[in-house]
């Protein structure tokens, strides 16, 4: 089933693209928690981080990549967070792939 990311990927579901390649797409997140709130995810349907394959690993490194050139592009690159929520557990409510890039503020420890 399409979560409302495929949905995004597909262009039934409008965004505000910050990146975007024919693996890769970022987008604005429509909750931002800081002022740059981005989230970067595969356009392959993954539904999480413990359920990418070998084969899929070469797209997390393109997304730290994308994720360091958004960062310098927004201002960000001396401060910011980048962040899977992997299961309910992890407070995961879109069940593909997604790194959340925040910052633009001072962020506190982890809790
Ligand atoms: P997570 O809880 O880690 O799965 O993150 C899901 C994120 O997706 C949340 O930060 C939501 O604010 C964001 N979100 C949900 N629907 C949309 C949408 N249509 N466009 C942009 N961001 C969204």
């Amino acid at each position: 089933m399409s979560t409302v990311f495929g949905l995004i990927i597909e262009g039934k579901v409008p965004c505000t693209k910050v990146f975007e390649n024919e693996r890769i797409l970022a987008i604005e997140d429509i909750h931002p928690v800081a002022p740059v709130h981005i989230l970067i995810m595969p356009k392959k349907a993954i539904a999480n981080l413990q359920s990418i394959q070998p084969k899929d690993l070469p797209l997390i490194a393109e997304i730290a990549q994308i994720a360091q050139q958004i960062a310098e592009e927004k201002g960000i690159e001396e401060g910011y967070r980048l962040l899977t929520n992997n299961g309910p557990d992890a407070g995961q409510t879109v069940f593909h792939l997604h790194f959340h890039l925040i910052g633009g503020r001072v962020l506190g420890h982890l809790g």
